[in-house]
């Protein structure tokens, strides 16, 4: 299975905008965003940079869809499949590929407040640290389904510890019934888009992948 080695704050980087995929370091002044605002390879103003240029149609609907992948983890392969599924599905094609992708365990993990992070969250459940509806699931983009149950198999955990101090000073979603304390959550309902840490237009993505 292929997955994505280099530094995860290149990403952010490449998109100009802080994607959150470190947890805690994301919220402190530690962020590289704070200091390197430019793309990597390129210096502070470079000429070369395409930030200075217009960008065409076709990349700004580029930069819509990485931007989107990025912040859930999710390689070009697996993310066309979302794409795929989104369209067969009746309504709205580009807030049932966010839902699709909000529906992911490593997300909802991450979304109840047991990891600081969906790195982390894919982690828990690849190391077998999740529960879902008492059965071991150890596949982060494994489906939820509302009334699905998630439960911390190790409620003890350093890393479950301080994701749950800091996931109390942290928005709650209508979608989730959370019981930090307890390390149990419960899906009430389809996510939508409204979790979404970043300003996206994911019909910019429809529009790419309908070329
Ligand atoms: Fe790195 Fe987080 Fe800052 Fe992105 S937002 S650059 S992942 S620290």
């Amino acid at each position: 299975m292929g997955r994505y080695i280099d530094p995860v704050c290149r990403k952010c980087r490449r998109e100009s905008i802080k994607l959150y995929l470190k947890g805690e370091k994301c919220f402190s002044a530690k962020c590289i965003l704070e200091k390197k605002n430019y793309m990597p390879g390129m210096g502070r103003g470079s000429k070369l940079s395409p930030r200075t240029r217009k960008p065409s149609d076709y990349g700004t609907q580029l930069r819509a869809k990485q931007k989107v992948r990025h912040l859930y983890g999710v390689l070009e392969k697996q993310f066309r499949k979302y794409f795929k599924e989104a369209a067969r599905q009746k309504g709205i094609t580009g807030d049932l590929l966010i839902s699709l992708l909000e529906s992911r365990l490593d997300n909802v993990v991450f979304r109840m407040g047991f990891a600081q992070s969906r790195r982390a969250a894919r982690q828990m459940v690849r190391h077998g640290h999740i529960r879902v509806n008492d059965r071991n699931v150890n596949i982060p983009s494994f489906n939820v389904n509302p009334g699905e149950t998630i439960t911390v198999k190790k409620p003890d955990l350093d890393i479950v510890k301080k994701a749950v101090e800091t996931a109390k000073k942290r928005q709650t979603y209508d979608w989730l019934d959370v019981d930090l304390e307890k390390r149990v959550g419960k899906l009430i309902s389809i996510p939508t888009k409204d979790a979404m840490e970043i300003d996206v237009q994911e019909q910019l993505i429809v529009e790419l992948y309908s070329r």
